[in-house]
């Protein structure tokens, strides 16, 4: 029986578990094959806020994607819709027309994307297609790792603890390799669209974010190699090359979680929490995204712009265009801030310690509503996942799954001092500020640069006071000073 293999984010033919069934049954017939699909949608991708620039990546990846399929015989029909709810009609008819027999594809775990697969399941199963679905974007399916109660976890440290008994006492999935060569079939590739509509990704950082698996594969490598070691220390510098930024590649499904996972487990003797602490702190945080896929699909509600902790809906936000935009900008008079947000501008991506001092600074400092900030994240992110964007910003906001006894709010003058005390990153992103020296001046300058510096900088005054913003949002939430 022919195949239907539907691709979304899980943008490679090494180590996927749809591909991988889809080619094993259709190389049981001699009529079988493979093709491969992959719909494209203008209008939800820009109701759900996916960034010019993660398009184009995607875009990208697709290409790559395609060399790979061809190599095997496997051709690749786009399909546009305009919304998901086109899907299930969509493919259908594509099914119909190269004669495919059942489906194929890994499964995603936000709401309206539920909601797609199931009507496309049902509308295939109707039409007397089989329908065949694997866990792909994590290494255990959600819910497959509960309490005790058969709850969901809702706080990271024992969430972690159970997932690595889990790993330990089932058999974790191994990596599969290259799917089996397919027969040559009748049916051509389409080309992979230059434009989306209403979606501009003509610059869409290509140089600084190269696309496709061989390069995911060629940054763990060269992760897993080098800085893996140092990663517990590195992690936080962030004028240094840390971390992994395998992010963008992880988004789109370039590279599995189970490569990750096992990348690091090779280099660490195959232990997943003890050993190198480089090693097992980065697999630390290859599991929040593991907890944060988890939340989402026990919570439904955190798809759908509510907060995890329910009675934080009663926050008093402000409202205040002038100061988002200055957020946005970088121009809160505050350097880290600053820099972090022209970096996110320029590039796609963001360090992590920046995305929890900028988050904390709109959502405590400014006072405003963490989804804002969470919707201008998507609409610039490389990266852009909602699990992991959702999960942070409600962290940094506190009205997530943070398990901290005390309410949090970073001082964005000391976190600078702590994470980049030469001021580098402040220099690389906010020229104004280039010539100010080492010391407290260059995270602080209104407060330190002295001799009538600050006057002469063409830098903006903080747009608010650090004290009397940590009072303001303590009194609105009711926290003892
Ligand atoms: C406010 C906020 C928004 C965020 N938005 C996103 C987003 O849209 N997309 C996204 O992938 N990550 C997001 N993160 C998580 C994290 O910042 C990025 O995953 C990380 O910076 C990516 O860099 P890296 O690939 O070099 O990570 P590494 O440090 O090398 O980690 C490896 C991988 O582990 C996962 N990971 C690392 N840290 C976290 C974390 N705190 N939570 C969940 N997963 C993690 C990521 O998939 C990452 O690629 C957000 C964090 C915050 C605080």
């Amino acid at each position: 029986m022919r195949a239907l293999m539907w691709f979304r984010g899980d943008l490679r033919v090494r180590d996927n578990p749809a591909l991988d069934a889809a080619c094993r049954a259709a190389s049981k017939d001699a009529n079988g094959g493979v093709v491969a699909a992959f719909t494209i949608c203008p209008k939800q991708w820009q109701a759900h806020d996916w960034a010019d620039v993660r398009v184009g990546f995607m875009m990208r990846t697709l290409a790559e994607l395609q060399d790979a399929l061809a190599e095997r015989n496997i051709p690749l029909r786009i399909v546009t819709t305009p919304t998901f709810a086109e899907a299930p009609k969509a493919l259908g008819w594509l099914a119909q027309e190269v004669r495919a027999g059942a489906l194929y594809f890994n499964d995603e775990y936000e709401i309206n994307e539920q909601r797609r697969d199931e009507q496309v399941q049902a509308a295939f199963e109707k039409a007397g297609r089989a329908v065949h679905r694997f866990t792909d974007q994590v290494v255990f399916r959600p819910g497959e790792v509960l309490t005790k109660d058969e709850r969901f976890y809702t706080v990271f440290t024992p969430f972690k603890k159970a997932w690595i008994n889990h790993w330990r006492e089932g058999e974790p999935p191994e990596v599969l390799g290259l799917p089996k060569k397919q027969p040559e079939i009748d049916v051509a590739s389409d080309e992979i669209p230059q434009h989306v509509s209403g979606i501009d990704f003509t610059n869409d950082l290509a140089e600084r974010w190269p696309a496709g698996e061989k390069e995911a594969a060629k940054r763990l490598d060269r992760f897993v190699e080098g800085r893996l070691a140092d990663y517990k220390d590195a992690r936080d510098l962030y004028p240094m090359d840390g971390t992994s930024t395998l992010s963008p590649y992880l988004a789109a499904g370039a590279i599995s979680p189970r490569q990750c996972f096992w990348g690091a487990l090779e280099a660490n003797n195959n232990r997943l929490d003890s050993g190198s602490k480089g090693a097992a702190t980065w697999i630390s945080e290859l599991i929040w995204r593991e907890f944060y896929r988890n939340i989402l699909v026990g919570f439904p509600r955190v798809s759908m712009h509510q907060p995890f902790r329910t009675e934080t809906r009663s926050i008093p936000w402000r409202d205040d265009e002038e100061e988002l935009a200055a957020w946005k900008e970088g121009r809160t008079g505050y350097p880290v801030v600053d820099a972090a947000m022209r970096c996110l501008s320029a590039t796609g991506w963001m360090h992590n310690r920046l995305r929890m001092i900028v988050a904390m600074f709109l959502s405590k400092h400014l006072l405003l509503d963490w989804r804002l900030g969470e919707k201008h994240f998507m609409r610039s992110l490389v990266d852009g996942d909602l699990a992991n964007n959702n999960g942070g910003w409600q962290w940094s906001a506190s009205t997530g799954t943070d398990a901290a006894p005390y309410f949090r709010v970073f001082n964005p003058f000391l976190q600078s001092k702590r994470y980049d005390p030469k001021g580098e990153f402040i220099r690389a992103w906010v020229p104004e500020l280039a010539g100010v020296e080492d010391g407290n001046a260059i995270h602080n300058p209104q407060e330190h640069a002295g001799g009538g510096l600050f006057a002469r900088l063409d830098y903006p005054e903080p747009i608010v006071d650090h004290a009397k913003a940590r009072d303001r949002v303590m009194e609105a939430w009711g926290v003892m000073k």
